[in-house]
């Protein structure tokens, strides 16, 4: 039995070299690739279509060429490839994708596109187009674009399901494209086209891009992990046959048609988990997960699954809290299957997941595998019903792209939870929802009365986080408001769009009140109460809107003594002149050790006519890889690009990244934190510090080491030069005896 191999991207091809003649039967090669794999969904005359579409695109594009070099013509054969064979999509969606570059680059207009295939494949070009218009404007915003993607989404999934392949054959193809611009479109790529995928049940494409984005993000640790998968790839196969052998007799055995496997996790999901729980590759025991499919008829499915499961744990001993039943409630993204998590040979945790093709084929083909399986039959269309949710929530909110974009991921992406109202219906909820959320779920109305919630019959408070299968019965009350304090406890974007609606019902009412006496006190001083003035209070108190000033006022907030000295010129309020300029905030000229004037080169300036500050949140040393980030006010702000806050900064405010480089400068040093683990022994401390300022070097600023029955930890600040020395250091120390662990931290300077 063999681990089934996944792709891992391999570093960049070999440049583009063919002559016209071997470039036009590459060309046709892919061309005829398409239409085998299109063959079983063609129905009379769709044959002909397809070639239509495929001769207006390549004549469109004809003197276009990729960064590689390749003619353009074979990305969008490359995004129908991957519409057809690796989501499912039909026709249709294959001429679109062959067109979606055309209206938006060549002199193909959307009434070409509408007058040859009618206005079904007009509109969702159009779509994809006005996807792309906002995607490469650099001047806009990330969020807000996302925000635009989904309006289109709700119209027709395909145009997202088509963006998706087009955004995952860039991916794919990236290479030959600047390190800025790689580092941009992957993070916004793990920001929102990843969860976007996992959202339609696009598993495999949504594990691709989060390692395609990791490749070009964090390259190194990338680059580790594949090759330590490749190292460790015999001895897991050996593995994984032992522990699926007294499987596979038990269950021939019992009459099943089954497939058994090991499949590898992602690199990404090892990072993750090497990251989350700080552990060292070797220590992540579950590098792989056995998928058992069975060939199953829809009526005993449920069934076969559980039979499958008492099969296994027959074998091997389950651990109880890992047990996932997605057969009964399947994921709102369609995904069903059973999951258990056992204890294998060598006392290993291994996770199992038991599927029939059915729902093997939703979950690897999400959204068009679930169409597919809908007709004719009476499930509650999920789908369907999370677009509604989608258009509610969009329509409702006027707020900060950018925050809408975080409810969005909060309330849309995250995995969900179950639970249950008291007559036993089942609603879904995102992972970390509250009652308060629940009772928003309900009806805005249950929720804004809302002052508590009987948990499995027990009292909480609204804050209370439900767990999956929790039964929920919420208390009102008709005294109860909403206040500013439930923002942080709510995740759902539905309750907290109606929260802020809510809150700023209630300012208003209040703000009624100043108003009222805003216009005596005006009339008292002869001004008349008219939109200039109301401005210039507005303005003198440095407020945002005339509602917040009239609140304000209504609360006391503001001490009108301060109108005395206003001058009035006819009817006309004038504010006093400020005596003090208003603050400047300055650049902070040391946020970090070291002076450091030339030794980064941020390309496309002179870097010594750029302010620039190291980040505190990452405290990035020259070597580190780093990327620009303008910030206002406080200039340009280096940054690693494995910083955690790097993602959402590139992927919400791509146009502000610059890219820099580090120059090499032995002058200076940089203060950086080591974490070492290790047996306690006599004279640990001293071969420490004499590899460190007798070998190497270099400054100790600090140094700690607590030990608890024979083990140390040790934390010690160095100032070094760059990222080199630095790992040479760790190199080091790590060879010597007694010390098990040495890893970088980053230092709160
Ligand atoms: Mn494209």
């Amino acid at each position: 039995m063999q681990e089934v191999d996944k792709k891992v991207t391999e570093l960049a091809p070999p440049k583009y070299t063919l002559n016209a003649e071997q470039e036009r039967k590459e060309i046709l090669r892919h061309y005829s690739a398409l239409l085998r794999g299109l063959r079983p969904k063609l129905k009379r005359g769709d044959k002909e279509l397809v070639r239509t579409a495929f001769e207006m695109a390549a004549e469109a594009h004809k003197t276009m060429r990729r960064k590689s070099g390749e003619p353009y013509i074979l990305h969008p054969l490359a995004v129908a490839k991957i519409c057809t064979e690796e989501i499912g999509l039909g026709v249709r969606s294959s001429i679109c994708a062959l067109l979606h570059d055309t209206v938006e680059d060549t002199d193909v207009t959307l009434e070409d596109v509408e007058r040859e295939f009618g206005s079904e494949i007009a509109r969702i070009v159009d779509g994809l187009t006005k996807i792309s218009n906002v995607i490469d404007t650099s001047t806009s915003k990330q969020a807000d674009n996302f925000k635009k993607i989904l309006l289109t989404l709700t119209d027709d999934p395909r145009v997202i399901l088509i963006k998706l392949a087009d955004r995952l054959h860039n991916m794919r193809t990236m290479d030959f494209m600047k390190p800025e611009k790689q580092l941009k479109i992957s993070s916004e790529t793990v920001w929102v086209y990843a969860p976007l995928a996992h959202r339609m049940g696009l598993y495999a494409i949504k594990t691709e891009l989060e390692d395609l984005s990791m490749k070009y993000m964090e390259p190194d640790a990338y680059k580790d992990i594949a090759k330590k998968l490749a190292e460790t790839k015999r001895e897991r196969t050996r593995y994984i046959n032992e522990f699926i052998r007294p499987l596979k007799e038990k269950l021939d055995v019992s009459g099943f048609n089954f497939e058994i496997y090991g499949r590898p996790k992602s690199i990404h999901s090892i990072w993750n988990k090497i990251k989350k729980k700080t552990v060292a590759f070797e220590e992540v025991y579950d590098l792989f997960a056995i998928r058992i499919i069975l060939d199953s008829v829809p009526e005993k499915e449920k069934e076969e699954c559980w039979k499958v499961y008492s099969i296994i744990t027959d074998e091997y001993n389950p651990s109880p809290e890992r047990l996932r039943d997605w057969l009964s409630n399947p994921k709102s993204n369609g995904y069903e299957a059973l999951h258990t998590t056992v204890m294998g040979p060598q006392g290993r945790w291994v996770e199992v997941q038991i599927r029939t093709k059915r729902m093997n084929e939703i979950a690897e083909k999400g959204l068009a595998a679930h169409y597919k399986y809908k007709e004719g039959s009476n499930d509650e269309d999920r789908f369907d019903k999370w677009f509604g949710q989608i258009r509610e929530v969009i329509s409702s909110q006027d707020t900060d792209s950018v925050d809408f974009l975080q409810d969005f991921k909060t309330s849309f992406l995250a995995e969900e939870i179950y639970v249950y109202t008291p007559k036993g219906d089942v609603k879904m909820l995102p992972v970390n929802s509250t009652a308060l959320d629940f009772a928003f779920s309900i009806h805005s109305a249950i929720g804004s009365k809302c002052i508590g919630a009987k948990v499995n019959h027990k009292l909480v408070p609204i804050s209370h986080k439900l767990r999956s299968g929790d039964q929920i019965e919420i208390i009102t009350s008709n005294k109860q408001k909403p206040t500013e304090d439930w923002l942080n406890q709510v995740v759902t974007a539905k309750a907290k769009s109606k929260i802020k609606d809510a809150l700023k019902e209630a300012k208003r009412s209040v703000a009624e009140e100043g108003k009222y006496i805003i216009q005596k006190k005006l009339e008292g001083l002869g001004a008349a109460y008219n939109q200039a003035n109301i401005e210039e209070l507005v303005q003198y108190f440095k407020l945002n809107s005339s509602l917040d000033f009239f609140y304000d006022v209504a609360v006391k907030k503001i001490d009108l003594k301060e109108l005395k000295e206003f001058t009035i010129h006819g009817d006309k309020l004038e504010a006093p002149k400020p005596l003090k300029l208003p603050e400047i905030k300055e650049f902070d000229p040391k946020p970090s050790y070291g002076k450091k004037e030339s030794e980064l080169i941020i390309f496309g300036e002179s870097s010594d006519k750029v302010m620039y500050a190291l980040a505190k949140c990452c405290n990035p040393i020259p070597g580190d890889d780093v990327f620009g980030f303008v910030s206002t006010g406080k200039g340009l702000i280096i940054h690693r690009t494995n910083c955690p806050n790097a993602t959402q900064m590139m992927a919400n405010y791509g146009h502000r990244v610059v890219r820099t480089k580090w120059a090499k400068n032995k002058e200076i040093s940089f203060l950086t934190g080591l974490r070492i683990i290790g047996m306690d022994d006599v004279g640990v401390v001293s071969k420490i510090t004499q590899v460190i300022s007798s070998d190497m070097k270099i400054n100790i600023a600090a140094l700690t080491i607590e030990s608890e029955e024979g083990l140390f930890e040790g934390t010690i600040k160095v100032f070094v030069h760059d990222k080199d020395e630095l790992d040479e250091l760790v190199v080091r120390l790590k060879a010597l005896k007694g010390i098990e662990m040495v890893d970088r931290f980053d230092t709160e300077v």
